[in-house]
C-alpha cells in the first residue's frame, strides 16, 4: 500500500440519550475520524475511541491528535506497508497511546481489505456470518426506569443485558433486576468503582448468577483482581487493565479473570486484538467486544473483529439507532433479533457518508505523504 494522504477530522455527534457510568455522564461524542487514502485512490476509515476527558483511560482527543500528527503519521509515511500487521511493529517504540495507534492501524486494515476486495472480517480471519449482540445500560435515576429499559431491549431480542454499577447502585439494583428477570443473561460493569475494601459487597453479587462482573477494581490493577477472583464464584472480566497480549499472559498467570473484554482501541489495534483473542482461545478464556459509544465506523470495526471464533459472548455493539438520530455510515448498523449480519462487501462494509461527516466536523487537517 502506497499512501497518498491522511485526513484527521475532529467529529462531534450528539447522543440520542445521555449515557451514565461510574465515570460520569456523556451527552455528546467527540472523536477523531481517520481517513487514509492510497495512491490508487482507495480510502480506509477508522475512529479513535479517545474522548475529550481522560476518564476511561488517560488518552484524549487532543493527546491523540498530537501523537498522530507528530509521531505516528510520519512513521506511516516512511515507507510503503505490505501488510497491516507491520503497523504495530512500526509504532512499537512509541510507548502507550493505544487509541491513537489503533485509529491509524484500523484505517490501514480497512484500506488493505478494500485493496484485496475482501470484507475486513475475512481479512482478519473471521468466519461468522452473523454476530450476537447485547446491550449496555447506563446508571438510571430509578430502578423502575432500568427495569423498563431492560424489558424494551429484551423485546428487541438483545442477547444479554449489561448493567453499569457503582457503590450505592449495585447489590439492591441487581437483586431487583434478577427478581423481575430470573433467567436472562445478565452482567454488571463497575468501571473500577470499587476496591478490596468492598470485597464482601462484591461477593454478595454471587447470589444473582451474573455471567460476569466487569472491571470492579482499579483501572490498572491485575493483582487485587486475582485476590477478588479467588473469593468470587462469579467470573471477573477485565477491561481497563488489559492493553496487550502480555497483560493477558500476566492476568492468566495470576488468575485475575476468567473473561476478557477486547476493545480494539484500548489494545492498540486489530493486530494486537487478534493476538489477545488467540492467547485467550488457547487458555479457554472466552472474549467479547466492548463498546465505546462508537459512531458507525468504529462499530463496523467491532463487528469485524467479533467474527473471530473465540468471541463466544455477545458484545456491546448495538444498533446505530440506539445511539444516533442519524449515523455517519450507509447503511446504519442494524440489529435484528439481537443479531448483526456481517457485511460481505470489501473493507468495513459500510459506506462513510461524506456529507454527514462534514456537517459534524469541527476541525480537519490533511497530511500529505512526501
Ligand atoms: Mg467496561
Amino acid at each position: 500500500m502506497e499512501l497518498k494522504h491522511i485526513v484527521l477530522r475532529h467529529v462531534k455527534m450528539q447522543l440520542l440519550h445521555p449515557f451514565t457510568t461510574s465515570l460520569g455522564t456523556d451527552y455528546d461524542k467527540d472523536f477523531i475520524l481517520v481517513e487514509i487514502k492510497s495512491k490508487s485512490g482507495i480510502s480506509g476509515w477508522a475512529e479513535s475511541v479517545a474522548a475529550l476527558d481522560p476518564l476511561y483511560k488517560e488518552e484524549t482527543v487532543k493527546t491523540n491528535w498530537h501523537i498522530m500528527e507528530d509521531f505516528l503519521i510520519p512513521l506511516l509515511f516512511r515507507e510503503p506497508i505490505k501488510h497491516p500487521d507491520e503497523v504495530s511493529e512500526r509504532f512499537a517504540h512509541i510507548r502507550g497511546n493505544y487509541m491513537a495507534k489503533s485509529a491509524l492501524e484500523g484505517a490501514i486494515w480497512d484500506l488493505y481489505a478494500k485493496q484485496k476486495g475482501i470484507p475486513l472480517a475475512k481479512a482478519l480471519g473471521g468466519q461468522k456470518e452473523k454476530i450476537e449482540v447485547g446491550i449496555s445500560i447506563g446508571i438510571q435515576e430509578t430502578v423502575d426506569q432500568l427495569l423498563r429499559l431492560i424489558e424494551r431491549n429484551l423485546e428487541q431480542g438483545y442477547k444479554r443485558m449489561k448493567v453499569k454499577i457503582q457503590p450505592g447502585w449495585d447489590v439492591d439494583v441487581i437483586a431487583q433486576v434478577r427478581r423481575r428477570f430470573p433467567d436472562i443473561p445478565l452482567m454488571a460493569d463497575a468501571n473500577s468503582a470499587y476496591s478490596l475494601k468492598d470485597i464482601d459487597r462484591l461477593a454478595a453479587l454471587d447470589e444473582y448468577n451474573l455471567t460476569m462482573i466487569e472491571q470492579p477494581l482499579a483501572h490498572d490493577d491485575i493483582v487485587d483482581h486475582a485476590q477478588l477472583q479467588a473469593r468470587l464464584k462469579t467470573p471477573i472480566c477485565l477491561d481497563e487493565s488489559i492493553h496487550s497480549v502480555d497483560d493477558v499472559r500476566k492476568a492468566i498467570h495470576l488468575g485475575s479473570c476468567k473473561v476478557i473484554n477486547i476493545k480494539i482501541g484500548r489494545v492498540g489495534g486489530l493486530t494486537e486484538a487478534k493476538k489477545i483473542h488467540d492467547m485467550c482461545e488457547v487458555h479457554q478464556i472466552p472474549v467479547w467486544c466492548g463498546g465505546m459509544l462508537e459512531s458507525g465506523i468504529g462499530r463496523a470495526h467491532n463487528v469485524a473483529i467479533t467474527t473471530l471464533p473465540n468471541f463466544l459472548l455477545p458484545g456491546d455493539t448495538a444498533a446505530s439507532s440506539r445511539y444516533w438520530k442519524e449515523d455517519i455510515i450507509d447503511p446504519e448498523v442494524a440489529v435484528d433479533n439481537g443479531m448483526i449480519t456481517v457485511p460481505s462487501t470489501p473493507g468495513i462494509g459500510y459506506e462513510p457518508n461524506r456529507e454527514r461527516i462534514e456537517e459534524r466536523t469541527l476541525i480537519s487537517k490533511l497530511y500529505r505523504a512526501e
